[in-house]
């Protein structure tokens, strides 16, 4: 597991999971049972302090304050939506911006988490896109997200549910996304059900896989096309794993009985909202427990993107359920601030947008010789 340094050499001990507590506290002499207290001070009390574990020896505070430190994101803004939805923009500590969105609907509060500053994926049709790959979020990073969404908002915005669809590719970052899963889920620090959170992928296929061995939390498949070259078109890690590997490997993953994957489809005007779409997506879920979420894009003047008309969006569930297929179409929410799905890093004052743009631009915006590498580094994903 990586272990994250400060200049001075001590540990986020945040980045840490309860086994690597107590390896490394029974390592520097301390019992085995000040783990634990340590670890539920840090994700259940959220202190800020060693000192504030009244019940840690002294000398194991003394012990911790020397070798490690208590990671906290930055707040740099809370902005409130007309519709209850509320968007946090957080600083890492070296300055990177990162945002998570809260959005109340129907009695739950659902909380979309960033795995990583800005991302590498490049979807033609995601602001979040343009940005390319600052880097990767640490565990801490990731877990401090509902930790101090839930010490900034009032009780009846208790978070009920995560999905892991803010700014990145959770899977790109996998090292540091399993064990922040681990944080989410234990008992003794944030303590939520597996039931409660979801994984949404562009489809590293490897990773997914590892994923689904893993841990059994809910999987989200982004998948916004019904044909190989529609889906390179918007989905550039198609040319890394194609649609088709990336559904034969949704039909193998190690599933329970009662999970489905969620399928996450971005509709685009005149683009992937045809009827011929509807009916080859039909086609496509042959084979696999799925449930498919329509999202009709969400305009924006960085982008000649249209959102289909509402006729149309029902028309396309309509042939999808007709066809005995579970289809949902997401609501959109908290778009007057910017946190609506696709949009997040729009405030980013280093993105250079052009207005407007089209999907067909956009492509070859990003292939062209302008492009650098290293924004798309599809390399490293092995
Ligand atoms: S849709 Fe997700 S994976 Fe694709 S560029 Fe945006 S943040 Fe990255």
């Amino acid at each position: 597991m990586p272990t994250f340094v400060r200049a001075d050499g001590r540990i986020d001990i945040k980045s840490l999971t309860l086994a690597e507590i107590e390896a490394a506290l029974t390592g520097l002499g301390s019992e085995r049972f000040r783990a634990v207290q340590v670890y539920k001070w840090l994700w259940q009390r959220g202190v800020s302090r060693f000192d504030e574990m009244t019940n840690v020896a002294r000398s194991v505070r003394e012990l911790l304050e020397e070798r490690f430190y208590i990671a906290f994101l930055e707040v740099v803004a809370v902005q409130a939506s007309i519709d209850g939805t509320h968007k946090f923009l957080w600083a890492t500590e070296e300055g990177h911006r990162i945002e998570s969105v809260m959005i109340p609907d129907d009695g739950r509060n659902t909380l979309c988490v960033s795995s990583q500053a800005g991302c590498a994926m490049a979807c033609t049709f995601c602001l979040t896109g343009d940005l390319g790959l600052r880097r990767h979020l640490r565990p801490s990073e990731i877990a401090n997200q509902p930790l101090q969404v839930r010490q900034r908002l009032d009780a009846q915005y208790r978070i009920s549910n995560i999905v892991m669809m803010g700014m990145g590719e959770p899977l790109h970052n996998l090292d540091n996304l399993l064990p922040a899963l681990e944080i989410y889920l234990d008992e003794q620090a944030l303590n939520f059900s597996h039931r409660k959170i979801t994984v949404s992928t562009v489809g590293l296929v490897p990773q997914l896989q590892k994923l689904a061995e893993s841990t059994p939390v809910n999987l989200a498949v982004s998948l916004n096309a019904t044909t190989e070259e529609q889906r390179r078109e918007v989905m550039p890690i198609t040319r890394k794993y194609s649609m088709q590997a990336l559904l034969d490997a949704c039909r193998e993953l190690p599933l329970k009985q009662t999970k489905r994957i969620t399928f996450e489809y971005v509709m685009m005007a005149g683009f992937n909202d045809s009827l011929a779409d509807a009916q080859r997506l039909v086609r496509l879920m042959r084979g696999i427990k799925s449930k498919i979420n329509l999202i009709p894009y969400n305009e924006n003047p960085a982008r000649a993107i249209k959102r289909p008309a509402d006729g149309v969006v029902r028309a396309f569930q309509h042939h999808l359920v007709a066809h005995g297929l579970q289809a949902s179409v997401r609501i959109t929410r908290g778009r007057d601030i910017s946190a609506a799905c696709g949009q997040l890093g729009k405030a980013d004052p280093d993105a250079a947008r052009v207005e407007g743009t089209s999907i067909a631009a956009i492509r070859i915006r990003r292939e062209g010789e302008g492009y650098d590498a290293s924004r798309f580094a599809f390399d490293d994903i092995v």
